[in-house]
């Protein structure tokens, strides 16, 4: 079936229809890990495999390189599995069907897995090619990025010689990513103590806010449905009597919640609802520029006995909502545009004896990572509220030295004419896991221009592929 080789003589497209024909789903490493060790033994290569299924393959500088630098080639193997509903694809025992379309390569009913395949078919490409002239090669092929950049996280970084790293795991060559954020989840536990109480029960809603990306999107002005629940039932707490039952809201500690649900107890079922629908419509009035879709809902239910919190913990509980921080801490004096650190309240719910809140912060500093958990930490200390922390992942801190970005710079104006834009990100990459284990350590995330991610319209610009890999190896070339 091999019908891409046609499209570059050097076979990155031969090498990325391979990938696609071995089943590489995320937890699925095994046979994409035991190719790549094929490949190295058939090459000549030193390669070593880990418990994680990573391989590093090395490659001798060329002649005339032996005293540069070591660089590190950076893809992930793992890809996100969607399929169509029409699609018969078993993706454990089934290859990824590709498809040249005009100027693009796709799959056919399912995603592509040029995320990040593409990476993994250029690496292949470069250390088969003994034409090219470069430095000592270090080709790093991590598992499990896709699911918490587990094989990265596992990886023993001190086989690695090199503090020159080219990740290959970004979708446009216009940009050069130089810094992503570090992050952490911490989860609030308010104590709950519950009462039998008497009432009507009535439930009120707060819907169809935009949410999004806790990272990439916390400064764009979206409104956080658990906090404007809190917000509510804190200025109803001031004029109607009522009891709380559960609050419910956000399934995602990485998303911004776009709903929230409280239950709610009282012996006055009218006046509450009314009360909610008056403040709820002031609070649309005041986001109707950010949140055109916000909609809000009152409903009666049933009468009769619930075991409702007490007023110690329904008071504790709005406190922790209307006070504790959240969106964005500090922006970056750097980069601009930049969110440096923040944090998001992705989860709210209630269980019979606690209030669970689960947050996730970011930083792109690891010193100002470590600042933010404690003052969470603290607040909620004050608040005699238990807090475990845990899914740390490191920061890539922006290097103002760096030489690899320079020179990507140089070389994609050389290939393209025009100037690539130096970009960070306020979410994480395998980068961050690099940076913390390197000293010295100087990165870049680039790739070739590709589409929709982790969908089924994911597709790979095969113009953009050729120019990503001539860059790439034009890098190699001037780092004597
Ligand atoms: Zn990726």
């Amino acid at each position: 079936m091999n019908n891409l080789s046609h499209l570059d003589p050097r076979d990155v497209f031969g090498y990325f229809e391979k990938i696609c024909s071995i089943p590489h789903g995320s937890g699925d490493m095994e046979k994409i890990s035991s190719f790549c060790m094929d490949f190295a033994k058939k090459h000549g290569l030193w390669a070593t495999r880990d418990e994680a299924n990573n391989v590093i393959i090395k490659k001798p500088a060329s002649k005339g390189y032996e005293n540069a630098e070591p660089v590190i080639l950076q893809g992930h193997l793992d890809m996100v599995c969607q399929k169509e509903p029409a699609s018969s694809i078993r993706f454990e025992e089934d290859g990824i069907e590709v498809l040249v379309d005009g100027e693009f390569i796709r799959a056919k009913g399912t995603t592509l897995g040029a995320d990040d395949g593409i990476a993994v078919a250029m690496m292949l490409a470069i250390l088969a090619d003994n034409s090219l002239s470069h430095p000592p090669i270090e080709a790093v092929f991590t598992t499990d990025e896709e699911i918490g950049m587990i094989g990265a996280k596992a990886m023993d970084m001190a086989v690695l010689s090199g503090k020159r790293m080219i990740n290959l795991d970004s979708g446009n060559p216009a940009i050069v990513t130089v810094s992503c954020a570090g992050g952490s989840d911490l989860t609030a536990f308010v104590p709950i103590k519950r009462e039998q109480r008497k009432g009507t029960a009535v439930s009120l809603s707060v819907k169809g806010l935009k949410g999004g990306h806790s990272g990439t999107e916390i400064h764009k002005g979206r409104v956080n449905a658990n906090l404007l629940m809190g917000r509510i039932l804190h200025h109803l707490s001031k004029t109607n009597a009522f009891s709380v039952i559960s609050v419910f809201g956000g399934d995602k500690g990485n998303a911004i919640p776009v709903s929230c649900t409280a239950k709610l107890l009282t012996s006055d079922p009218d006046g509450l609802s009314l009360a909610f629908e008056n403040y709820a419509g002031i609070v649309r009035e005041e986001i109707r520029a950010r949140e055109e879709g916000f909609a809000f809902d009152a409903e009666i239910l049933e009468a009769g006995a619930f075991a409702a919190l007490d007023d110690a913990a329904f008071g504790k509980l709005l406190h922790a909502l209307i006070l504790a921080p959240n969106g964005v801490m500090e922006m970056s004096a750097e980069i601009e545009n930049l969110v440096e650190t923040s944090l998001n309240l992705g989860i709210l719910k209630t269980e019979d004896d606690k209030a669970v809140l689960s947050f996730a912060l970011r930083s792109n500093k690891k010193t100002a990572m470590a600042y933010l958990e404690e003052r969470l930490s603290a607040f909620f200390t004050l608040m005699e509220c238990p807090v475990e922390t845990g899914g740390h992942y490191p920061p890539w801190e922006y290097n103002k030295d760096s030489v690899l970005r320079q020179l990507y710079i140089e070389k994609y104006k050389e290939k393209t004419g025009k100037t690539a834009e130096v970009q960070a990100i306020h979410a994480g990459l395998e980068c961050g896991v690099f940076a913390d284990a390197i000293k010295g350590f100087d990165c870049i995330s680039i790739g070739p221009l590709h589409f929709d991610i982790h969908t089924t319209r994911e597709c790979l610009s095969i113009k953009s592929t050729k120019e990503m890999y001539e860059i790439v190896c034009r890098m190699l070339e001037t780092l004597k």
